[in-house]
């Protein structure tokens, strides 16, 4: 169980648990000794010998006391002490050394190395030779003489000499044994501390220490079995972070993980101890939040946490502010197991996404519909590839002083048959998650390349045509070969392809897309921005790559006339384009007042349902033929 911790036991503690259970082994078996030498004097007739082994019997009772309460130290002196003193008792009262009760000095001692300890030993190994000696000695001088079978100074000092050699090689096997012991239980303790940090590892994020997936998981199927409990919802919500790769790439990805340490102690601390903040890895955080008593209060906590994430966070001497996207799920109403919540939490976190950022988002089933017709819809777009139900449609861009067509861009067109006209922005996204925007990105590049040399047959000649890159052509096909290939097999002139790119391929900036692009830039082709303005602030990318064109956002564009900061920003991009040698295109102009203050601002060019909506290849030719020629 993820709460549980493991054992914190220590070497000492495993030691003296290890010595407690020999005390006890060895009082049972002495236990046992005893009662069968009272025995065996009882039917020998000696009452008085058997009554003393049976008192020495009863007076051991404390040792097992002493054991139980974890008092090894006494019990093993109480033990080791009350059979030497009965031995003791015996070879004095009886036959000396020659009494049989003193074979049982060697045990006591080995006993006392196994759960006594040093001092115990040789306290007890002096008091017996000492004795044994005192014996001799005293039975010798014929001070006092045993009972039975008289002991001299000479059988004294040998009993003490095999003695005293017995108890050097228990010692010795005594160091032995205690310094394996030692090992055995440094070694264990070590391991026990390597299975907890492992088990730690397993469990939690590295980097910020929260708990990962696993846990998480654990968490929530444990909170689902108290909601069943209580009647209580538990919610699962999906966090990802809006623009994050901006972060890292910028201020570099020390910064980035500091930024990530101190968000997650932000995120913790906003919330109760019993919800679980936890790291899926990236820029991506899962929360478990249980005992909720309603949908209200999982929204209170929702619009808590977007604050949250907005808050400004100072991190190595940057503030870094960042927001946040989330989809929220609740069990029982959208699912009763972890991974169905997560997914559709995930879901409803792309819808957040897509909404705008920096907002939430709760599940609903219209979402896993949605999802499952866009699976549905990838796999039409494939079909629709090779049984040509997408056609490509061109706009002309117009010279805003001259009013003539100076180029066209290819806008790829796809008519369903059973579901009409899907415009490019809902399927274009579906074909770059697919992966089939490689395969329907060289097949646009063909037509358009085709389409061009025709016009060129026309007549109509440098007008240049340009054709859309997503940035995954770049990054997973071999899009040069592929682009002079084309470029060869169709004999269009290479400056009459233009690309537009998006900002974020520019950005990334690898070393990879420098080389391509300088290659394509060898054989004439040209590169412009599309939607320019709309992704970075930083702007250094711009001065790596030889750009042709910035293609201004319609977002500018739609509100130039009535926001003076579009304006401002309007006018900036095309003073910087001029002073880097670059022409502007102004995309989404619609009214003459637009085209007026857009001549008026020294922009080059123009592109527009105020000239034209996208058309087929002869409606262009007549266009720009009209426009022209005129
Ligand atoms: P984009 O490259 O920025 O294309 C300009 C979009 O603005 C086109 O929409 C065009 O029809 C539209 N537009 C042009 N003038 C006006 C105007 O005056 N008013 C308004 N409201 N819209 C105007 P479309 O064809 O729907 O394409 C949308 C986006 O889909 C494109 O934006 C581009 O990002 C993508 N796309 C279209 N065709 C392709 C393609 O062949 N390949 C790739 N990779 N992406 C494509
Ligand atoms: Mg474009
Ligand atoms: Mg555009």
């Amino acid at each position: 169980m993820a709460k549980q911790e493991l054992p914190t036991t220590t070497g000492d503690e495993i030691t003296l648990q290890f010595r407690a259970g020999r005390l006890l082994q060895i009082l049972y078996a002495t236990e046992v000794a005893l009662m069968i030498i009272a025995l065996q004097r009882f039917m020998l007739g000696t009452w008085g010998q058997s009554l003393i082994v049976i008192g020495v019997a009863v007076s051991l009772i404390s040792v097992y006391l002493a054991a139980k309460k974890g008092k090894v130290d006494l019990g093993a002196t109480i033990l080791l002490c009350v059979l030497t003193l009965a031995i003791t008792f015996f070879m004095w009262r009886y036959e000396g050394t020659k009494d049989e009760t003193l074979l049982a000095f060697p045990s006591i001692l080995v006993f006392a190395v196994i759960i006594g300890n040093r001092y115990l030993f040789s306290l007890l190994l002096i008091f017996m030779l000492a004795n044994i000696f005192m014996i001799g000695y005293l039975n010798d001088e014929q001070i006092y003489i045993n009972e039975l079978s008289p002991t001299n100074l000479d059988s004294a000092v040998l009993v003490c000499v095999i003695l005293m050699l017995v108890g050097f090689s228990i010692w010795i096997l005594s160091s032995d044994l205690r310094s394996v012991l030692e090992k055995l239980s440094r070694e264990n303790l070590r391991v026990l501390r390597s299975q907890k940090q492992v088990k730690k590892l397993l469990h939690h994020d590295a980097l910020t220490n929260l708990p990962n997936r696993i846990l998480a998981r654990d968490r929530f199927e444990q909170a689902l079995l108290q909601s069943k409990r209580d009647g209580t919802l538990v919610s699962i919500m999906f966090v990802d972070l809006d623009n994050f790769k901006n972060i890292n790439d910028s201020l570099g990805h020390t910064v980035g993980d500091n930024f990530l340490v101190e968000l997650s102690k932000s995120l913790v601390s906003c919330l109760r101890k019993s919800d679980s903040v936890c790291r899926l890895g990236g820029d991506e955080f899962l929360i478990v939040l249980e005992r909720l008593k309603s949908k209200q209060e999982i929204l209170q906590i929702v619009e808590k946490i977007i604050d949250v994430i907005k808050q400004p966070i100072l991190v190595d001497g940057n503030f870094i502010a960042v927001t946040g996207s989330i989809g929220v799920a609740i069990a029982p109403d959208d699912g009763k197991d972890f991974d169905s919540i997560s997914r559709k939490a995930d879901m409803a976190m792309y819808r957040a996404k897509d909404a705008g950022k920096n907002s939430f988002c709760f599940y609903d089933r219209q979402m896993n519909i949605d999802a499952q017709e866009n699976i549905c819809l990838v796999a039409d777009l494939q079909k629709a590839i090779k049984e040509e139900q997408l056609h490509v449609v061109f706009q002309p861009k117009i010279d805003l002083l001259s009013c003539e067509t100076v180029g066209a861009e290819a806008l790829v067109r796809w008519h369903h048959p059973e579901r009409g006209s899907i415009p490019p922005v809902e399927f274009i996204p579906l074909a770059e998650s697919s992966g089939l925007i490689i395969e329907l990105g060289e097949w646009i590049l063909k037509e358009s390349c085709e389409q061009c040399v025709k016009w060129n047959d026309a007549g109509l000649q440098d007008i240049p045509v340009a054709v859309n890159v997503s940035s995954l052509q770049f990054k997973r096909s071999n899009i040069v070969e592929k682009i002079l290939m084309t470029l060869e097999q169709t004999g269009l002139s290479g400056n009459l392809l233009e690309l537009e790119l998006t900002e974020s391929l520019l950005f990334e900036n690898s070393e990879n897309l420098v080389d391509s692009l300088s290659r394509l830039r060898g054989a004439g082709v040209h590169f412009s921005i599309d939607d320019f303005g709309t992704g970075y602030s930083n702007l250094g990318y711009l001065k790596n790559f030889e750009i042709s064109a910035l293609k201004i956002d319609q977002s500018f564009v739609r509100r130039v006339l009535e926001s003076p900061q579009d304006k401002a920003i309007v006018t900036a991009i095309i003073q910087m384009a001029n002073s880097l040698n670059m022409k502007t295109v102004a995309e989404g102009i619609e009214t003459v007042e637009v085209h007026q203050l857009f001549k008026q601002l020294n922009c080059d060019l123009g592109q527009g349902y105020f000239w034209a909506k996208p058309m087929s290849a002869d409606e262009f030719l007549h266009f720009a033929r009209k426009s022209n020629f005129a």
